[in-house]
This record gives C-alpha cells, structure tokens and sequence, in this order.
C-alpha cells in the first residue's frame, strides 16, 4: 500500500504509554487467550443482552466499567506504525466526508484511540485479546497495534493493506452508528431471539466489510494506494477472520446459529462489492436475501 507523505489524521490518541495494560493475558503465541474466549464473551454478550465489551471487563475482573479515559496524545512522528493508522485513518475521513456531502449529509470524524492491554470506554472495559473494536457511545475505535502482529504470525493475515482493512472495517461501523443503523440493531435487543439478533449481526457485520470495499475503492481512484497483492491481502485478511475459520481454528465446532461476523466466503463477498463499486446503496445487507 502507498501511504508514505498522505496525510496523517489528528483524530489518533496514543494511550499506549499509560500504563493501562495490567498484562491483559494478552500473549503473542501465547496459549492463554484464544480468540476461543473472545467468541464465548461476545456470545453470551448477545445472550444476556449486555455488551460484550462489559462481559468482558467482568470475566477479566476489570470490575465497574469505567468512562474516564487519560488524555492521550498524538503518536510521535518517529513512530511508524502510529504514522500509518494515522494515515489510514485519514484517508477514511476524506472518504466518508465525500461520502456524505453528497448525500447532503455532515460527516463526524471518529477517534482513533490506540491502547495497550486494557483501556476504559464508554462501551466498558475494551481488552487487546477482543482484537480492534468500534464503541458507538463514545465514537473511537480502539486497538491495541500488538494485535496486527496475531494477524500475521497466527490468523495468516500479514500484510499493510490488510492491516487497514481493519480499520475501515472498524470505520464502517462508525458510519453505521451515523447513519442511524446501530441505533435500529439495538432496538432489536430484548425483543428478538438469539439467533434473530445474530443473523443481524451478521448483516452488520458483512455492511461494515462492505464499507470498508468503499473505502478501498475511492482511496484508489483519488490516491492511487493500491500497489501489487494489496486486494489479495485484504482479501485473505477477510477470509482469515470469518467465523467459520475463527471457530474451526479454536477447535471448537463451527455452529452457523452462534455466528456473529458472517464466513470467510461471505465476508469475502462484500467487501469485494464495496471495493467494485464504491456505493453505499450496493451495501444494504439488511435488504439482500443472499448473503
Ligand atoms: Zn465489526
């Protein structure tokens, strides 16, 4: 991916140096944490009709979910690593922003907030081993960098297009909260059945891989970003982390009802119709009967 010398985001807060991790369990090739456990919080999140990211913060023992977060400041330039969030990020508001005055709309910016361990939201306790996460009430995306290091070494996603594929897809659900869709999931919540809530899930899932094909797909008509296996490792990335491979990498069984992301193939699927045809209107998982 081409990025060096684009511009860099003022939306990025480093509290990587606070001393938030209190270790995490978060362990590169570690056995500790598998994303076995994440899948089993997030599920019985859906179950209990909590947020996950609060089941979370309890299993951990974080305790009461805390909203205070320390002020953070911009990464510093001599890292590399919070340079290229920070362009990425970037390059999803001019995106977006586009996006919306077209449709006579106002784009917010989100936040990017970057953490290691542990780290307080208005969504609860967020953890690294959750992988990057999106929390509607406070607008940030969170994400522990460390977690790009598992996509290569143990989910087979390397790669630096890969790695912003993962933050438009994280962006594509702050687009989903502005476009008031989060708002219609979550209504849904106490009133519909497990397995209604996680074929929706489903669907807003494969809308936010959709969105970030969008991003993908305008970023290279104004930027030209993309350079030789970048749509392959955005691709594979896609793949890699469906919920068919998740489960059957953590040796559980695969149980399509308990699926919250959509498979690889599906997942597949729609970020490819974003990244084809850049329209927003191409991405309405809820209307579509195939998935
Ligand atoms: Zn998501």
């Amino acid at each position: 991916m081409r990025w060096e010398g684009n511009r860099e985001s003022s939306n990025v807060e480093d509290a990587r140096g606070g001393g938030g991790g209190r270790g995490g369990g978060f362990r590169l090739g570690g056995g500790s944490i598998g994303l076995g456990s994440v899948a089993i919080a997030v599920v019985a999140g859906w179950i209990f009709g909590i947020n996950p990211l609060t089941i979370l913060g309890l299993m951990s023992g974080g305790g009461t979910p805390q909203t205070q977060q320390a002020p953070a400041p911009a990464p510093p330039t001599t890292d590399q690593m919070g340079r290229f969030v920070s362009v990425v990020l970037a390059d999803t508001e001019d995106v977006w922003k586009a996006k919306f005055r077209e449709a006579g709309s106002t784009y917010r910016e989100p936040k990017l907030r970057l953490f290691h361990g542990s780290e307080p939201t208005a969504c609860g306790t967020g953890q690294a081993a959750m992988g990057p996460f999106y929390c509607p009430a406070d607008e940030k995306v969170y994400i522990d960098l460390r977690f790009y290091e598992v996509m290569k070494s143990r989910l087979g996603a390397p790669g630096d297009f890969a790695q912003a594929y993962v933050i438009a897809h994280e962006v594509g659900h702050h687009v989903q909260k502005l476009m008031g869709i989060t708002a219609k999931f979550d209504s849904l919540r106490g009133r519909a059945s497990e397995s209604q809530i996680n074929a929706m899930s489903v669907r807003l899932e494969l809308q936010a891989d959709c969105f970030a094909g969008i991003w993908a797909h305008d970023a290279q008509a104004a930027r030209q970003v993309l350079e030789q296996g970048d749509v392959e490792e955005a691709l594979n990335a896609a793949s890699q982390i469906g919920d068919d491979a998740i489960q059957g990498r953590s040796r559980g069984t695969v149980v399509p009802e308990s699926f919250t992301h959509g498979t690889s193939a599906q997942r597949v699927t729609w970020f490819k119709r974003g990244l084809q045809t850049g329209s927003v209107a191409q991405c309405d998982t809820f209307q579509s009967r195939e998935l």
